[in-house]
């Protein structure tokens, strides 16, 4: 799985301050896609398991809420196991 952009301490993509990982890849193309770049599956940077550590990590702090998981489709086939293994985490 590769991912285009990690924001930490978001809080444009969900409920208070999060950190917002943006997979990369989408089959659903609506139009007027904002994301455009983000359908391409080999867009960005590959997602390691330092990736996963650094996104853990991040979320420690008391103020944040939480993690959104956005794209691209966090929901294609080949996300899913990556970001349950990450969510498990
Ligand atoms: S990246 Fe998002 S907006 Fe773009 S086609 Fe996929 S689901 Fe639609």
């Amino acid at each position: 799985m590769n991912y285009g952009a990690i924001k930490y301490c978001d809080i444009a993509n969900g409920v208070g301050v999060r950190t917002s990982l943006f997979v990369s890849g989408c089959r659903v193309h609506c139009p007027g896609c904002f994301n455009g770049e983000a359908q391409d599956f080999s867009y960005g940077l590959p997602f390691t398991r330092e990736t996963a550590d650094e996104i853990v990590e991040s979320l420690r702090p008391s103020y944040v809420r939480g993690l959104s998981l956005l794209g691209g489709d966090p929901m294609e086939p080949e996300h899913q196991s990556e970001l349950l293994a990450l969510c498990e985490l």
